[in-house]
Formats: structure tokens, sequence, C-alpha cells
């Protein structure tokens, strides 16, 4: 390391407090001082390949001139200006884009800076749609073991409870329904009987479409979003897709619930938003929904109005990044990265101490029996030159979707070299 970063990673070190670590036996973070593409340079003057794209946001790689060019200009003209009662091209236009990319009556955007305070909203707004008509008593969700959706207060309530990161807060949070996804027939009918039983009380379905990602890198079939709509029409509930980490192609398609043939009436979206430049989340909700809160009485509007909504800086990002969905080849892109995973990866299920290993779009996870020691397999992958996190019992790729073939090839190799070392 430099002169320069050994001193500012020693004094800062001693400052900072990082997520999901435990401060006094974590290994020390890496110092990175460049991105590009999909290289990160370490300040020990080290290069990795990126098989994470920062929480699944790069999507087009670090450092995408375009986007750079965008906030660029928008940075000249206006970073930001407040959202109440001020209004700007870059968040109208993107709000008029992404109701056209979504299609299904998805119409009205709420703009937010986190993925966790979209899916607030989403509750929120879908609690306050059946007050607004009249219906109290709307208050819980129905939600999914697996399932991740956020780290605040009201997000954690509807995480699994169990093999989630917020078992400790059990006593503080809210009850919500958290059930096994309906993955055959039986389990639909068994949901149907226990929906005729407890809907009254239900506001709506909260599910993350195809892939349960923070969870575990669950994967389930489209049926089961189908499944989902049906009930939810059935019971008179409200559907909420949150593709905070399967929109804008990760998945395949640009939305994962594309898939499936079948629309929510509300839709999270954020992570891979602004191609991973700058914070920002989008609630998205139906005309039906945005009705119920067309009223005389001015308690029936949605009271949630964050300080840095529509940030002027994040939407150009956002603009820019979908700019790029349009013009160049990016869903072929993933198919491709799909392809070489299912190779690459498939052979690493024979090695005993591997459970499972499942690929899907850009996402590609290996589900060891267990991980004894998650660190020293984080180094092991970053002395082989990459950057790949292993969460719970999974070591998991999902690059960004302009990695360069040899790229990925190193990837991959890293990854089957790491792994049938030996159990980790
Ligand atoms: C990451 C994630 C969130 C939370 O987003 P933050 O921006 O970290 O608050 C919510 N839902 C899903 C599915 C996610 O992947």
């Amino acid at each position: 390391m430099d002169a320069d970063s050994s001193t500012w990673a020693a004094a800062g070190m001693r400052h900072i407090w990082l997520p999901y670590t435990q401060m006094q036996t974590a290994t020390p973070p890496l110092p990175v001082v460049r991105t590009q593409g999909s290289r990160i340079e370490l300040a020990d003057g080290r290069t990795l390949i990126d098989g994470v794209a920062s929480w699944w946001t790069a999507c087009h790689g670090y450092n995408h001139p375009h986007i750079a060019a965008a906030v660029q200009q928008q940075l000249a003209d206006m970073p930001h200006v407040m959202f109440g009662g001020l209004v700007h091209e870059p968040a109208l236009r993107l709000a008029t884009r992404l109701a056209g990319c979504l299609g299904g009556g998805l119409e009205r955007v709420f703009y937010t800076d986190s993925g966790s305070v979209a899916v607030e909203v989403a509750m929120k707004m879908a609690v306050q749609y059946w007050l607004n008509q009249g219906a109290s008593g709307r208050t819980r969700f129905l939600a999914f073991r697996g399932g991740y959706h956020g780290d605040t207060l009201g997000t954690m309530a509807v995480c699994d409870p169990d093999e989630g990161m917020h078992t400790r807060f059990q006593g503080m949070l809210i009850g919500h329904d958290i059930v096994a996804l309906p993955v055959d027939e039986l389990a639909e009918a068994a949901l149907d009987a226990y929906l005729a039983r407890h809907a009254h009380g239900l506001a709506g379905i909260l599910v993350e479409p195809l892939v349960q990602g923070a969870g575990g890198m669950l994967m389930h079939a489209p049926e089961v979003l189908q499944r989902l709509r049906r009930l939810a029409d059935r019971h008179g509930l409200l559907l909420i897709f949150d593709e905070i980490f399967t929109g804008f192609g990760r998945t395949g398609t640009m939305f994962a619930f594309q898939q499936a043939g079948v629309w929510p009436d509300i839709i999270t979206l954020s992570k891979a938003l602004t191609g991973g430049t700058l914070p920002l989340a989008a609630t998205v909700a139906s005309r039906r929904i945005f009705d119920g809160f067309l009223s005389d009485d001015p308690g029936h509007a949605l009271m949630h109005g964050p300080t840095f909504m529509g940030n002027a800086l994040a939407c150009a990002a956002a603009n820019a990044s979908l700019d790029l969905f349009e013009q160049a080849p990016r869903l072929a892109q993933v198919a491709a990265i799909e392809t070489v995973l299912r190779e690459r990866l498939a052979p690493l299920a024979a090695l005993p101490w591997v459970a499972d290993v499942r690929v899907l779009g850009a996402i590609g996870a290996v589900e060891l029996r267990q991980i004894h020691d998650r660190e020293a397999l984080k180094r092991r992958f970053a002395d082989a030159g990459v950057w790949i996190r292993p969460f719970g019992r999974i070591a998991y790729v999902t690059p960004a979707f302009t990695i360069a073939p040899e790229e990925l090839d190193f990837l991959m190799d890293a990854m089957g070299k790491v792994l049938a070392q030996g159990q980790p």
C-alpha cells in the first residue's frame, strides 16, 4: 500500500463502522482506489476481477462513460432540488420511461433513496389503500420464508424470521404471516385455505420474483408468481413484487415478473436502477392503487417524502442507464453469461461439500453444506484475484453484464479452483 492510502486507511479504520461486520474479529476490509469495467483496483496495487457488481448494482460495469457524462452534465445544471412543490426533467422523464418499460398499468412512480425505504413505502401504500377504502384492520402482509426485503424496522419484519439477519429483533417487530412459497398445486391449495381464514387481516402479498436474493439466492419457477397473482385476486389482496435485486435484466428479462406474464399492483426497484452509481429507489404503483388515494379528504394523501426524493443526479444516472439498456445488447449479454455460468458451475455440484448449484440469468450461486470460515474463504478468493463475498452458506457471482469473456473465464477458474481446494 502506498504511504497516502496506508495513512487514511489506518486513521479511518478507528472511526468507521462497517456493514454486517463483527468489528472485533473481522479481517480488515480491502482499501479500493479505483474501479473500471469489471475490475477493482486495490490500494496495494492488486487488481481483482469483480464477481459481485457491488451488491448487484453495477450492471454496465464500473465508470461507464455514458452514465458519467450524464451525471457530469446534471451536476453542472442542478445537482438537487427539493421535490416538495418542485419537479424537474430527469425525474419526470425517468418516471415516464419506467412506466413505459414496466407496462401492465404500473404507472405512478414514487422515488426514495434506498431499497428498504422503497419497500416501506410499498407497505405503507398498501395499508393506506385499504384505509382509504374504509377497510380497517388490514395491516399485516403475507411474505415468504427465504425472503429479504431490507434492514429497516418495517422491512426486517417481512424478512425470513429464522434464516434472516434480524432474529434478535423479533420481540419488537410487527408480526406478519411468513409462509413457504407455493411451489406446487398442493401448496397453493393449502395457502388458499389459509387465506380464506386470514386474508381479512392482510393488506397484501410481498415477494421477490424468481430469486430470493439476500435470503440465499433461492430460485423458484414463474408458476409460483402466477399462483400468487391468482391467490391475491381470489382473496382481494394487493400483490407487491420486490424487484430490487431482480430488476433491470439480472434474471434474463428486463424484470423477473415478465417471465411469469403476471403483473403486480406495486413494484419496488433500486439496486441496478442507476447502473450502480448513485442511490435511488422507486416504488411504482398501478393506476388502481393510485386512484385509491384520490379524494376530497386531505387525510387520504400519501404522507411520505424523503429529503433527497427524486435527486436529479441519481435520476440523470438512471436515465443514462436506461439508455444503455435500449442501445446495448444487455439481455443478450445476460443470456451469454447464463450459458457460461451453467457450463462452468455445474461440475462443482460433484464436490462433497457442495449442496447445490443454481443459475438464473447473470446469477450463479453455489450452496455449500456449510462454510466454517467465511472470512478465510473470501481471502482465498481475493488471493485468487477475484472479488467474491460469500454469505450464509452461499458463494455466488453476479457479474456486470459487460464482463469480458476472458474476465468471466478468469472468475470461473478462480471459483472452481478455490472451491475445489477443500471444505471451506
Ligand atoms: C437489497 C435489497 C433490499 C434493500 O435495499 P437497500 O437499498 O439495501 O435498503 C430490499 N429488497 C431486496 C430484494 C434487496 O435485494
